[in-house]
């Protein structure tokens, strides 16, 4: 199977374009989002079009269960909680029973999917270290793990006892290791780079890779912009934190 897998839309549909756009030159097989499709951007109703008319197999984000109704919005800094209310009225109820209904943990025979991190999804932890790392792969039943949540794309990789950090692909998944991988971020990069991030996984071939899109920037900050939203939600995509 060759998947496509992203995270962190956060209603960027320029950057969503541009990524489909790169995962269909490359014939995968399924589309698989870790989460977080609303939220900072100004296109959230058709960023959650897509994600219903293409068939992408979704886990639930923060972001997500916000809007939802599912989760508090004082868990959010004041940029972020400012993009939620202005995205609540922008949703339908038909968009926000699909957004309820998306499930925190995704998992078959090949690999996992969680927004956060599997230990305690529905606390949203953030993995930054080894230790964090640790805590997921102690419960993870897969070979790969893909998560989001952090922007910042970078592979935890654990042979016996020892896990170890690195941000270079293509890697090649060995049978002894075990994989967690962040996919980065769609539509808010925030590892310095602002191009859009995505990863291709081909379990057949045992290689993944993150790969990194340009997309018409200014046509999204611009749009933020206009919908009144907080004008560093639009500046900071140019510098990709
Ligand atoms: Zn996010």
């Amino acid at each position: 199977m060759r998947y496509g897998i992203f995270s962190d839309v956060h209603s960027n549909l320029e950057a969503l374009e541009a990524i489909l756009d790169a995962i269909e030159a490359e014939r995968v097989d399924q589309l698989l989002c870790a989460g977080d499709w609303v939220g900072y951007g100004a296109d959230p109703t058709a960023c959650l079009a897509i994600l219903r008319q293409r068939g992408v197999l979704s886990v639930c984000g923060n972001h997500d269960a916000a809007v939802a109704g599912q989760m508090d919005l004082d868990w959010f800094n004041p940029y972020a909680r400012a993009a939620l209310e202005w995205t609540s009225t922008q949703l339908s109820e038909g968009d926000r029973s699909y957004l309820r209904n998306l499930p925190l943990v995704w998992t078959d025979a090949r690999l996992t999917l969680v927004h956060s991190s599997l230990h305690e999804p529905r606390e949203f932890h953030y993995i930054l270290n080894l230790s964090d790392a640790q805590a997921s792969l102690r419960l993870q039943t897969t070979p790969v793990l893909f998560v989001g949540h952090t922007h910042s794309p970078g592979i935890f990789v654990q042979e016996g006892e020892r896990v170890s950090f690195q941000r270079i692909w293509p890697l090649r998944i060995e049978p002894q290791r075990r994989y967690l991988v962040n996919v980065g971020s769609v539509g808010q990069p925030r590892d310095g780079d602002p191009r859009a991030a995505w990863c291709l996984y081909d379990s057949e071939e045992k290689a993944l890779e993150v790969r990194r899109v340009p997309y018409p920037m200014e046509r999204a900050q611009s749009k933020i912009q206009q919908a009144g939203l907080p004008g560093f939600l639009a500046d900071r995509l140019a510098i990709g934190y």
